[in-house]
């Protein structure tokens, strides 16, 4: 019996690290090592209520919570005492608390977000009953303005409640903050409410020098991240937003000995740690280094494909690459996303040149492109 439990472990074991070696269509940093935290899998952690508010209840994270929440804090430019936030499930709960916080502060509020917002944007929309918008995208999947101002002018009696695409799933592309307050302003709408979703380009962005840069020095309420980026063996992410925000709509629990702030009961205590031990190893220098190497990446795998004219494309500030539909099976060995006739390749951490020239050279023994001095040129490097 034993035997058997452990045989299939083994097996698991090697093909999730066969599939961790060609995994190229998702977000995620598969580059980490967390063995120096797991001697703490040995012990439940659950951070359940407010992380700011001590409970009876002893085995929990929240002086690592604290720590990971003030780091983003200081990216994100807000006060240390004027802020609130706390380590969530994942990119999906941030998106759904900013949103839902738009909506206790402006009930009669319409939600606006873009046709290329992820599909959480929408659920909460649903989940909170809240008026939706979808505003048309341009061709980059940004948010198209003309449409935007429209609906806008449209509405411009009732609050708006925003999403604001920093980075988007299928695309990579960023909407732009400051068009959309332009917007509001023309329109004469003063009671709004921003929610970023930079569940993956939130730790791209801030590093990179001359990209536009969206935090709480400009009037946005909320931001969602997610641990994409960094790399965690457990889904996770961070929510911020304005402590003011969160002081309208607290309720205190009893039982808990907290406060029911977060949209989850049980909360993962593993997951702060797991964050916490990335930034005190990598700091932002790290940080900055790894996400221009994406950056930089993820322009050679566009060039290599230009260069082969083999239909593709990048927005600025993105290490999400759009191309054509490959062969079934680059899709399968690669696990890339599709959608109608494209796919995209994320540049994360561990997909460096030699997986990028690996992957152009399969591409072009499949595609028939072998027709290109430089082509040949790979296939002896690599
Ligand atoms: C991945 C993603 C999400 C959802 O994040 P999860 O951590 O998967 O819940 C939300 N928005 C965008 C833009 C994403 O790319």
């Amino acid at each position: 019996m034993l035997d058997r439990v452990t045989k299939e472990l083994e097996n698991f074991l090697q093909l999730i690290e066969q599939r961790s070696q060609f995994h190229a269509g998702y977000p995620y940093n598969l580059s980490c090592d967390y063995s120096a935290i797991a001697k703490l899998f040995g012990f439940l952690l659950n951070n359940a209520g407010d992380p700011y508010v001590e409970p009876d209840f002893g085995l929990h994270s929240r002086k690592f919570e604290q720590e990971v929440l003030s780091f983003f804090a200081e990216l994100y430019k807000i006060p240390e005492n004027e802020f609130w936030g706390y380590v969530t499930a994942g990119g999906t709960e941030g998106n759904l608390y900013g949103i839902y916080l738009g909506r206790e502060i402006y009930p009669d509020g319409i939600l606006y977000s873009s046709e290329d917002s992820h599909y959480s944007i929408s659920k909460a929309a649903r989940l909170f009953r809240i008026k939706h918008s979808v505003v048309d995208s341009q061709i980059n999947g940004e948010i198209n303005y003309d449409h935007f101002e429209q609906l806008i002018s449209k509405n411009h009696h009732s609050p708006a409640i925003i999403n604001l695409n920093i980075g988007t799933t299928v695309k990579g592309a960023i909407d732009n903050l400051d068009k959309v307050l332009e917007i509001l302003a023309r329109n004469e709408i003063k009671d709004y409410y921003i929610h970023c979703d930079a569940a993956l380009s939130g730790l791209i962005l801030p590093f990179l020098d001359v990209a536009p840069q969206v935090n709480f020095q400009k009037p946005i309420d909320s931001i969602a991240i997610s641990a994409k980026f960094i790399g965690s063996p457990l889904p996770c992410g961070v929510v911020l937003t304005k402590k003011k925000w969160v002081e309208k709509v607290e309720t205190i629990i009893e039982y808990i000995g907290s406060k029911d702030t977060t949209i989850l009961g049980s909360r993962n205590g593993h997951a702060p740690i797991i964050l916490w031990y990335a930034m005190q190893t990598r700091g932002y220098a790290g940080l900055a280094r790894e996400a221009k190497t994406c950056i930089r990446n993820a322009e050679y795998l566009f060039q290599q494909l230009e260069l082969r004219e083999y239909p593709c494309m990048l927005n600025s500030f993105s290490n999400t690459v759009v191309l054509q539909k490959p062969s079934q099976r680059l899709i399968k060995k690669w696990q890339l996303a599709s959608f109608e006739n494209w796919v995209h390749i994320i540049v994360m951490q561990n997909i460096d040149r030699e997986k990028i020239d690996t992957f152009i050279h399969e591409l072009i023994l499949e595609e028939g492109l072998l027709n290109n001095a430089k082509d040949f040129q790979l296939q002896a490097v690599s």
